[in-house]
């Protein structure tokens, strides 16, 4: 042996129930993990043990099981079998198992269940005399065929069902209930059959050898397409692995004083702590999700079965108070006996999440750091987006025609259009369309963006219609495979027949995936309203808005970063405000360029003297002014980064193929136009073929002369202006798209001249900040000599991440992200969450640098990712001072960087 190398530690693959507990998820799975701890709790779980994610991971890996697995199972298996005194398929009194799949995060698409396991022609009469029930016997037998027949053996299940249900109709009976042990008899004879028939071998009789092959088919159902694209589209890695548990049985099928059914510690849709399930009796393991025969209420139980009732309501107690949480469970009823089969931390809304993290701080089972924890920012956005009045979806005008994938949140109502052009034409028109498609491709993007919402009928959360959408946060449902799109009679039909014409008003639900024909009504979220000021947070309050005020104030207490809006405007800065920004993060000058002011810009560009040049200036200047007098006063008292001016300068010219072709023709009619001319020449001298790597950003402000030199003194005499009038305006002068230290050498050097003069002639102290964005690589990495120059850094992370990968985030997300999505080069797009690896890298180094140099030096950051949970985190973790993200999105990242700091998160650490 190599002397580097670990000495071979022999690894144990199986585990009794008594072993484990439930923080052993990544080897045991969620399942496993939870069955092992309610057994040390001592709740009456079946005797079982559990084969661990490793062996599933050497089982994949190497394409056999790990060779000493088989004698662990056996030693298990005999363990087992002592315990309960029968062997598995004993003849005369057979030991039966389920084999369960199980990984870590619970996973559709993961092989089913097989209960029954060891039941054999041998042993069947055995159980009958056991129970004293030869129809128990037979039912069972005939499940096991049915299950291991469909998801080991891979015959297709309809096979099963039909024979069943033909067994029914001879019978002339509506439930299987009403089945005799003949017919089930009988039923058992042909199940066999058509396992013969379709596989070519006969169903297995040796119980070991059943077991074994289930265990194996679990182990291959990790790697079903099912499972892979759930495990894609919810980012689960696919190299975990999935955990087996065998698990004695307990016959919930054993006449009516047995029964099976499902549990919830308290309500997972709105929260409170009740009595919330579903009960069915002599029914097995899915029969109660089935839909078989109808279930009762959990709470007729009592009524049913008074004793089993009351101890399962002790157990709830005890599950809730263990795991501090919502909990669901299974369990099952034998002749009086109750058993609990499974447990895990239940799924909630978003709604439910904020109402029982609060309640369960009341009830003194979580602290508040605790409660944190348990909500997140993407539960928080999904309450704040406006939703449907659900109260007026069943009135007859308005009905559900189907349901799809909810893929970006919101509510949209509109017509329904069925392409690209449509919706454009409609939209100009002033009408709100609703984007119907089959599934959508790059040409459709224009009819996307004309759209309030899209509704697709294929595709996942990766699909191109998904993933534009949410980038362009609008309302997306994809996949609602019910919907038979017609793209060439333009119409849809619903299941029903119902048939929805272009033009036809729809509604889209991206929360849920609700699709309706009709308008429903849309009404604001009451988080909104509770954010805008609008609903005090006190006893009227209704419980969620009191909820999200409480965590919302947990996390205001936790959080190290400040967030500040990207705001432009008055308006937009004063609803930041109220939604608790501290400051504005990026103000862009841009748009106070266009409209009316596009014409002095134009002069600006096309000046040929200086006398042309100082007076578009001079026209500009009070206009800028009169804009940041009007955005410091919203934000008083709080810093204001204002971004000189940034984009390419084909924006705010004619475009050159126009301006080419009215040239000519005025040309050809002998009626050439001097201006025009004259544009076009300065058109074609500015023309770039790349224009965002062109002239822009710090390069106009020094092209231009005089340009930003404006834009400073504006910003100047406007915070002069409202110091004069009592106020406490906090401007930071932001040069945008600096590569080298130089360039802003030469812009600060004039900013500072400017400034002075200002000071001067008003007689105050501005405290004015200047400082750069960090948005080329190359920034970044001579950041130690920028910070030199800086008194700031703020991070641009979308210009960051489009230079690092040398990709426009406007052409590709709508080009090749999806098959990158698919294909797994990305798990997310970077434009959404920060590549920690790459992008995120360059940050961290580039903090590292700057506060190296001038350990005073504010760091922030102002692409869209200041407001994303999952780059919060990594934010908070290489130690910025603040994030600045779009007005809605700041609750987001207050609740985020208090989760963040709560939560101890380092630049490694996920939100989750
Ligand atoms: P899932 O992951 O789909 O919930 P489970 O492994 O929990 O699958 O099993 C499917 C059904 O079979 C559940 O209703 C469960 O309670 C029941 N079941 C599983 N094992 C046993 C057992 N040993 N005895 C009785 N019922 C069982
Ligand atoms: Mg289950
Ligand atoms: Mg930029």
């Amino acid at each position: 042996m190599p002397e580097n190398q670990e000495p071979h530690v022999t690894q144990k693959f199986v585990y009794d129930f008594t072993e484990g507990n439930k923080d052993l998820k990544d080897l045991l799975g969620g399942k496993g993990a939870n069955l092992a701890e309610m057994t040390n709790l001592g709740l009456p779980v079946p005797p079982g043990f559990t084969i661990t994610t490793e062996a599933c991971k050497v089982y994949l890996d190497s394409g056999s099981e790990p060779p000493a697995l088989r004698d662990e199972v056996s030693a298990h298996l005999d363990a087992l079998e002592e315990k309960m005194g029968k062997k598995l398929g004993q003849a005369d009194d057979p030991l039966l198992v389920s084999v369960r799949s199980g990984a870590k995060f619970s996973m559709p698409g993961m092989m089913d269940t097989v209960l029954n396991i060891g039941l054999s022609d041998a042993s069947v009469a055995g159980l009958a005399a056991q129970a004293g029930d030869e129809r128990f016997a037979w039912d069972s037998y005939r499940r096991l065929i049915q299950m291991f027949g469909k998801t080991v053996l891979g015959v297709d299940g309809d096979l099963f069902e039909e024979a069943l249900e033909e067994a029914k109709r001879a019978r002339n009976v509506s439930t299987d209930v009403d089945l005799d042990a003949g017919d089930l008899k009988g039923l058992v004879e042909q199940f066999k059959g058509i396992v013969s028939e379709r596989t070519g071998r006969d169903f297995p009789q040796d119980p070991r050898e059943q077991m074994d092959l289930a265990i194996r088919a679990v182990f291959d159902s990790w790697n079903g397409e099912r499972a892979k694209l759930y495990r894609r589209q919810e980012r689960i890695p696919h190299d975990l692995g999935t955990a087996v548990n065998v698990c004695s049985m307990v016959f919930g099928n054993l006449g009516p004083d047995s029964g099976t059914g499902v549990a919830f510690t308290r309500d997972p849709a709105g929260g409170q702590q009740g009595v919330y399930g579903d009960y069915l009796a002599n029914a097995q393991g899915e029969d109660v999700v089935a839909g078989i025969r109808n279930t009762v209420p959990l709470a007729e139980l009592e009524t049913i079965d008074k004793k089993s009732y009351d101890q399962l309501m002790q157990i709830m107690e005890t599950l809730e108070n263990h795991y501090r949480d919502l909990c669901d469970i299974e369990f099952t009823i034998e002749r009086g006996k109750l058993w609990m089969l499974q447990t895990r931390v239940g799924k909630r809304t978003a709604a439910a999440a904020f109402r029982i993290a609060t309640q369960l701080v009341d009830q003194g089972l979580i602290d508040e750091t605790e409660a944190l924890r348990r909500v997140n920012g993407a539960q928080l956005a999904q309450l704040m987006f406006p939703r449907f009045d659900e109260s007026r979806t069943g009135d007859g005008a308005v009905e559900r025609i189907g349901r799809g994938i909810a893929a970006s949140p919101g509510a949209a109502v509109g017509a329904a259009v069925f392409d690209s052009a449509t919706a454009v034409a409609r939209a100009r028109a002033g009408e709100k369309v609703i984007l119907v498609r089959r599934e959508t491709n790059p040409d459709d993007l224009d009819g996307m963006i004309a759209a309030e919402g899209i509704l697709t009928s294929r595709g996942g959360k990766t699909s191109h219609a998904a993933v534009v959408a949410r980038g362009m946060g609008k309302t997306c449902v994809c996949g609602a495979e019910e919907l038979q799109v017609d793209l060439r009679q333009r119409r849809m039909t619903a299941p029903g027949g119902l048939v929805v014409e272009e033009g036809d008003v729809i509604s889209i639900d991206g929360s849920t995936g609700s699709v309706y024909r009709g308008e429903v009504p849309v009404v604001p979220s009451p988080v909104v309203e509770y954010f805008e000021g609008r609903t005090r947070p006190d006893e009227q309050a209704d419980e969620l808005v009191r909820a999200v005020h409480r965590i919302m104030t947990l996390a205001d207490g936790e959080r190290r970063l400040r967030v500040r809006a990207n705001a432009d405007n008055a308006e937009d800065a004063a609803r930041a405000r109220r939604f608790g920004a501290q400051g504005i993060g990026l103000c862009r000058t841009e748009h106070m360029f266009l409209g009316e002011r596009r014409e002095l810009v134009e002069r600006l560009v096309l000046a040929e003297t200086d006398e042309e040049c100082e007076a578009a200036l001079a026209a500009l200047l009070p206009l800028q002014k009169g804009d940041f007098v009007e955005l410091f006063e919203a934000m008083d008292g709080l810093p204001v980064t204002v971004r000189l001016l940034d984009p390419p300068l084909h924006e705010f010219l004619p475009d050159l193929t126009e301006l080419s072709v009215r040239v000519a023709l005025a040309e050809a009619r002998g009626e050439a136009d001097e201006d025009d001319q004259r544009l076009l020449r300065a058109v074609r001298r500015l023309h770039e073929q790349n224009p965002m790597l062109g002239l822009r950003g710090v390069r106009l402000g020094l092209v231009i002369p005089g340009l930003f030199t404006m834009q400073v003194r504006a910003i100047a005499e406007a915070a002069a202006d409202r110091a004069a009038a009592g106020g406490d305006p906090r401007a930071e002068i932001m040069i945008p798209l600096v590569g080298t230290v130089q360039e802003l050498e030469c812009v600060r050097e004039e900013a500072e001249k400017v400034i002075a003069e200002v000071q001067q002639a008003r007689g105050v102290d501005l405290k004015l900040l200047i400082g750069t964005m960090i948005e080329l690589p190359r920034a970044a990495v001579t950041a130690g000599q920028i910070a030199e120059c800086a008194d700031f850094f703020s991070f641009g992370t979308n210009d960051l991440t489009q230079t690092t990968w040398g990709f426009s985030r406007d052409d590709v997300e709508a080009s090749f992200f999806t098959a990158y999505l698919e294909k797994g080069v990305f798990g997310v797009s970077p434009f959404e969450t920060i590549d920690r690896d790459g992008v995120g890298a360059l940050v961290r180094g580039a903090v590292e640098a700057g506060r190296a140099a001038r350990p005073d030096l504010k760091l922030g950051v102002c692409g869209e990712h200041g407001g994303d949970p999952e780059s919060v985190h990594f934010f908070h973790g290489i130690g910025l001072d603040y994030v600045s993200c779009s007005p809605f999105r700041i609750p987001v990242a207050r609740l985020e960087a208090g989760r963040a700091a709560a939560m101890g998160s380092g630049e490694g650490s996920d939100s989750r």
